[in-house]
């Protein structure tokens, strides 16, 4: 097997940048070890029509990175427009963020049939094309136009919000219409393939069968596939990081304090405004934690360019300044916040210093953060996750002290329980998420969404009538097609 995988931003191998995101750092390690051919944004653009799409190739462990420029013309319209404006609000449940023109929508199609045709250079006849996330909805109904039969999969890696606030979005249908020329759509939690498949049935009228969507294109499965981390490789680099010097300098500067982590995107769906409120009502409610506690805020800026990000930056910055006035002494400062990012390998070390780690987004597909800060923690001296119900990985870290992040006062308590849990309870409820860490890694994802989308390929060419008796056996029932709408999508 060929592999393709595309996604808007690469990563490139290194142990001392920061990673630019989940998305990145999910897929640095398994797209070394596989061998696959990872497609992306090259960061430039470049003006005028580009008849064949430029791709500088670099190597990458055992695969290779391809970097593209994309067109100049398109670029800010389809990233900080319609990508980043109208469905990464959206799918994060805040419609009333969405800016979007429908030039912006035009310069997203745009990008996505750019991005079709430079990827027919990697095809060859055992090619899979794997598609990431919200940028690249509609890829592979422009893949199909262009006669590509291979197995074409989709992963999102953010929440899918319930139907009405999908049809926020400005050409809601005709996207989710594009997306069914997927073979296989993966999802991070049922409750986001859940609401997917009931936008594709009420909004669309398409019949579903065992999360089976027979469209235009054929067969869609839609199934879900949590994303993981590699624990073992995030323990080792906590242990290794303890004399890094960062590491060591934040540790004695701490003089005896517990402390707290978040480590976060400045970004409105992560709840950093409510996390810095719950921080300052816990102090007021319980003022003889000052001096013995405080909070490392690690919160990296991202998307500056649109309005939304630059407001909640200087938010932010207010009210930190505003918290550490308020309640701050000549040697103790509440929260240091700091806009700067780290390599993972510090990082595991800071996740390791602190005692508490908070991750209390109003909406997130996964969160690394919060998996990553589990699998750091020292085994013998355990600190404790903070964890917000609305983060894809409540479901399996259900042994985290879970907080609505809408309830600031709630979350002022847990934090100060989190501060003061005994070691047998951390150790219980540590070993417990170790073990769902350990039951589903990145390359169990990895290896299992490219398993399934090869079935998903082979039954949906079966039902098409396309593939001899002795291919792979189906691996559900083949359905009827007299229900098959014959959806536009352009
Ligand atoms: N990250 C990093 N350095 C930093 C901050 C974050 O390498 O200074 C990484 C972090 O380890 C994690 C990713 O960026 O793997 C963030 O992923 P997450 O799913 O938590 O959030 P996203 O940014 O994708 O919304």
């Amino acid at each position: 097997m060929n592999l393709v995988v595309v996604s808007n931003r690469v990563s490139r191998a290194s142990a001392t940048e920061p990673m630019t995101g989940g998305l990145a750092a999910a897929l640095l390690p398994v797209v070394e070890k596989s061998g696959a051919i990872w497609v992306g944004s090259s960061g430039r653009v470049r003006e005028g029509a580009q008849k064949e799409p430029f791709a500088e190739i670099e190597s990458l462990g055992k695969g290779a990175l391809a970097l593209l420029d994309l067109p100049a013309a398109h670029y800010a319209g389809y990233y900080e427009g319609f990508a980043n404006s109208a469905l990464w609000p959206a799918l994060h449940s805040r419609t009333d963020l969405i800016r979007s023109s429908h030039d912006d929508y035009k310069s997203y199609r745009e990008v996505n049939s750019f991005m079709a045709r430079a990827l027919l250079r990697f095809r060859k006849p055992e090619t899979v094309f794997w598609i990431q996330d919200y940028h690249f909805l509609a890829l592979g109904a422009e893949l199909r136009e262009l006669g590509v039969t291979h197995p074409l999969g989709f992963f999102l890696h953010t929440p899918w919000p319930t139907r009405d606030i999908f049809g926020g979005v400005p050409h809601s249908r005709e996207l989710v219409e594009a997306m069914l020329a997927y073979d296989l759509i993966g999802f991070q939690t049922d409750d986001d393939r859940d609401n997917f498949l009931s936008f594709v049935e009420n909004d669309l009228g398409l019949d579903i069968a065992g999360g089976v969507v027979a469209s235009k294109f054929g067969m869609s499965r839609c199934a879900v596939f949590p994303i993981g981390i590699d624990p073992a490789k995030f323990a080792a680099h906590a242990a290794k990081a303890a004399s890094h010097p960062d590491v060591s300098r934040l540790r004695r500067s701490l003089n005896g304090e517990k402390l707290a982590i978040g480590v976060d995107r400045v970004d409105y769906s992560k709840g950093l405004i409510n996390r810095i409120e719950a921080f300052d009502r816990m102090l007021t409610l319980q003022p003889q934690l000052k001096r013995s506690v405080s909070l490392l805020q690690i919160a990296t800026l991202s998307r500056g360019a649109i309005e939304a990000y630059g407001d909640l930056q200087n938010q932010l910055a207010k009210l930190v300044s505003d918290v550490n006035g308020r309640h701050g002494e000549v040697d103790w400062t509440p929260i240091r916040y700091l806009n700067k990012g780290f390599s993972q390998t510090v990082l595991a070390g800071l996740y390791r210093t602190a005692q508490v780690g908070l991750v209390t987004p109003l909406h997130d597909g996964m969160n690394l953060v919060a998996k990553e800060y589990v699998a750091a923690q020292n085994p013998v001296d355990p600190g404790v996750l903070v964890l917000s119900k609305f983060a894809g990985a409540a479901n399996e870290l259900d042994t985290a002290l879970m907080v609505n992040p809408h309830d600031i006062d709630g979350m002022a308590r847990t934090i100060a329980t989190a501060f003061s849990m005994p070691l047998v309870e951390r150790r219980m409820r540590w070993e417990a998420m170790m073990t769902k860490l350990r039951a589903g890694t990145i390359q169990d994802w990895f290896s299992d969404f490219v398993d399934a989308l090869q079935n998903a390929h082979a039954a949906s060419a079966k039902a098409s009538g396309d593939l001899a008796p002795e291919d792979p056996p189906v691996v559900w029932p083949a359905r009827s097609f007299s229900s098959i709408v014959g959806n536009r999508f352009h």
